[in-house]
């Protein structure tokens, strides 16, 4: 199974999770089954108890689990029906913890989040991912770097990184490239962004930057020699007319050969029929 865990830095609502969907459909293109994962740091169980006004319009999986609406994305990018497994909360993770807690199946030791919440995540991911028998299992974690509700997912993230193969495991940082007064592209929220998931063990192995249009080639060289990535690693991901452009994009900016690369996979003839 090879794992391409997607992070969010410098705020939400940056389009990580079309990111991820998109990765997943060129994936699917080439061949390749994928079962996404989206994990949602907060300790609702699942999006149905939220308000809407905060939360927004959720998405209903098919068998009636309440979801966001990345999930539909995810669906329809994908082409395969995901259930509420696909969902990952924190609140799913501790109530199984605690449960296990109460049964006494952690024989008495003192239940903390390293490393038994942690071990939760990762059984969980793992789980799903083999149960769906794909090949690639990728895997958004909501919210931003540096948010303390993230931290368990990633540093599960971590230990992750250290228990696979090198080849089975991919990093995609989904960033913003704001603009200055003066119109030009800045790096350093970026920047920072990477050096927070530094600060937690993790290296990005592709950059997305989002921005209002296509990266500049100085900036890319910019991020890839601040952010310790190769070029060809800084993906462009500029406003699209709308979202069904994206995978196309991606793909422009040859992301589907530096995959091909990191995961060293090989290019397979597409069975997928899309109905
Ligand atoms: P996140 O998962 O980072 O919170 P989403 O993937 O939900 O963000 O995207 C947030 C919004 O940005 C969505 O409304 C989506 O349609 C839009 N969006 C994402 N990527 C692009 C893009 N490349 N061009 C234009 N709009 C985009």
């Amino acid at each position: 199974m090879k794992y391409i865990f997607v992070t969010g830095g410098v705020m939400s609502g940056l389009g990580k999770g079309i990111t991820a969907a998109s990765i997943g459909r060129i994936l699917t293109d080439m061949g390749y089954k994928v079962v996404p994962i989206k994990v949602d740091p907060y300790l609702n169980i699942d999006a149905g108890t939220m308000n809407p006004f905060q939360h927004g319009e959720v998405f209903v999986l098919k068998d009636g689990t309440e979801v966001d609406l990345d999930l539909g994305h995810y669906e329809r990018f994908i082409g395969e029906e995901v259930t509420g497994e696909h969902n990952v909360t924190t609140g799913k993770i501790y109530m199984s913890v605690l449960e296990k807690e109460r049964r006494g199946d952690y024989l008495g030791s003192t239940v903390q989040i390293i490393p038994h919440v942690t071990d939760e995540i990762k059984m969980w991911i793992r789980n799903v991912a083999e149960k769906s028998g794909a090949d690639i299992c990728l895997v958004e974690i909501g919210g931003t770097v540096g948010d303390i509700e993230g931290m368990s997912f990633l540093e599960a993230v971590r230990q992750m990184k250290n228990e696979e193969k090198p080849e089975d495991f991919a990093l995609v940082h989904v960033t913003l490239i704001p603009l200055d007064l003066g119109g030009e592209q800045k790096t350093k929220p970026t920047q920072h962004s990477v050096k927070e998931l530094r600060s937690i063990g993790l290296q990005p192995d592709i950059i997305v930057g989002r921005c209002k249009e296509r990266l500049l080639e100085s900036t890319k060289k910019k991020i890839a020699l601040f952010c310790d990535v190769p070029v060809e690693a800084v993906i462009s991901a500029h406003d699209a007319e709308e979202i069904y452009e994206v995978p196309l994009m991606l793909k422009e900016e040859k992301m589907d050969e530096y995959l091909i690369k990191k995961l060293k996979l090989e290019k397979r003839e597409s069975k997928k029929t899309w109905e």
